[in-house]
């Protein structure tokens, strides 16, 4: 393998990254195949099947705290994100915002929230006036998070929203800049970030543990149920970009960034669309794409949403392997380090102690004013890395980037 030298800059990566326009914003929109559907709205949703709601209100935070409403009460913010907020010692739930009247109630009366802190999308924009709210956490539809956060630092909230963090690098441009405006923090909910096996395997990268590194390959496969752009957001280009790459196939990428620690100068990628399946109208089925980094190290990135099952992180140094499955999923995680002869299962906590780890570091960063680890800079980067990925598979070309993950080319 050639050993280059790395240049500090490529080395940055988020630190490198400014807001510079990027040479342009292809992303998915210019992808051929690809047909537009209606701009994206904010629309109320039944009850996700299968929410379980708390039996009784949450206790009380045990630390000082800041309050926190919920847009979107959907899978995740119901599933996986409120029950964990009690979790959490420097958050606390203090108000919803839903499309879904019906809905909103019954989740606040689970959750102990007063009718005055149940928000319509209509409504939104006066939470400017609620000093209960600190923040807010955006997890709707991909393709509304730039309008909800913009409102959001509009009236002078701090803001966590959910990845990817929009679908073009412009949106996210535009979200960094009003949070500075507004002087308030943005966070990506990168959770993989604050989880004890991912960041386990962090530390034995950067301590050589495997060697130099060679390649890490990653692969987040699922296969979707029927489903058309009209039944399904992830389904609907305007709501969920090109497909699986920015849902389900960013924590791959994520996972070749901060497991490398390198910024890639090198992109390469290709895309499928099959013909005459209803959930392929609009997004891509398959992605895979290939990031070259300044040590000569790679990374390889498959993602589907039609593959049989796969959550799975492998890391191949010069002298060890590291492998995770699942690597990034809410629990469940397993890891293998492999040396010589020598196997070793390692258990290195409780991965559903991410969910409150990040709560409690953007709690803690928005009482202190400390920075935070997953940055509106860090979701820019993403999403100029899928516009880099998308124009690849378009013009069969490899992509060169400069540190901050701008294409140097058309
Ligand atoms: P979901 O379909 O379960 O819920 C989406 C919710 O958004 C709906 O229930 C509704 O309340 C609201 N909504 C408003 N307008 C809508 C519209 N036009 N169409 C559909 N829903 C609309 O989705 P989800 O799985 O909860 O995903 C929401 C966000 O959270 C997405 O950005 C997704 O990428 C992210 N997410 C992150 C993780 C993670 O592990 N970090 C996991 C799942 C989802």
């Amino acid at each position: 393998m050639t050993q280059y030298t790395p240049s500090r800059r490529h080395l940055l990566g988020v630190a490198a990254s400014g807001i510079a326009a990027a040479p342009f914003l292809s992303g998915p929109a210019t992808a051929r195949n690809i047909a537009a559907s209606a701009p994206p709205k904010a629309e109320g949703q039944p009850m996700p099947r299968g929410t379980r709601l708390p039996a009784s209100p949450p206790p009380a935070p045990k630390g000082q705290s800041i309050g926190v409403a919920i847009v979107g009460l959907g899978g995740y913010a119901l599933n996986q994100i409120m029950p964990r907020i009690a979790e959490a010692d420097h958050c606390h739930l203090a108000a919803v915002v839903s499309g879904n009247a019906e809905k909103a109630a019954t989740v606040a009366a689970a959750y102990g929230l007063p009718e005055d802190a149940i928000y319509s999308y209509d409504s939104y924009e006066e939470i400017a006036g609620d000093d209960r709210i600190d923040a807010v956490y955006v997890i709707l539809p991909t393709g509304l998070h730039t309008e909800f956060v913009l409102k959001a630092f509009t009236a002078g909230k701090h803001v966590i929203c959910e990845k990817p963090m929009a679908l073009t690098s412009a949106e996210c441009e535009d979200m960094i800049a009003a949070g500075k405006a507004a002087d308030r923090k943005l966070m990506i909910g990168y959770r993989c970030h604050f989880e004890p096996y991912n960041l386990k395997a962090m530390e034995l990268i950067r301590e050589e543990a495997l060697g130099p590194l060679r390649v890490i390959r990653t692969a987040h496969h699922y296969r979707s149920g029927p489903s058309t752009p009209a039944t399904n957001w992830r389904h609907n280009r305007a709501l969920a970009g090109g497909g699986p790459l920015e849902d389900y196939g960013l924590y791959g990428i994520q996972a070749g960034l901060y497991l490398s620690g390198e910024m890639p100068v090198r992109i390469s990628a290709s895309t499928q669309q099959p013909a005459n399946d209803p959930r392929f109208a609009e997004i891509f089925a398959h992605t895979a794409s290939q990031m070259i980094f300044p040590s000569g190290a790679t990374s390889q990135h498959s993602t589907s949403y039609d593959g049989a099952g796969a959550n799975m992180v492998t890391v191949r140094g010069q002298t060890g392997f590291l492998t995770m499955e699942p690597a990034t999923g809410y629990g469940g995680h397993e890891m293998m380090l492999r040396k010589g002869r020598s196997t070793e299962t390692l258990t290195p906590g409780n991965p559903s102690i991410q969910f409150a780890a990040m709560l409690d570091h953007f709690g803690l960063s928005v009482m202190e004013g400390t920075e935070i680890l997953t940055p509106g800079e860090m979701g820019l980067r993403d999403t100029r890395l899928i516009e880099a990925i998308y124009r690849s598979a378009e013009t069969g070309r490899t992509m060169a980037l400069n540190p901050d993950a701008t294409m140097t080319e058309d």
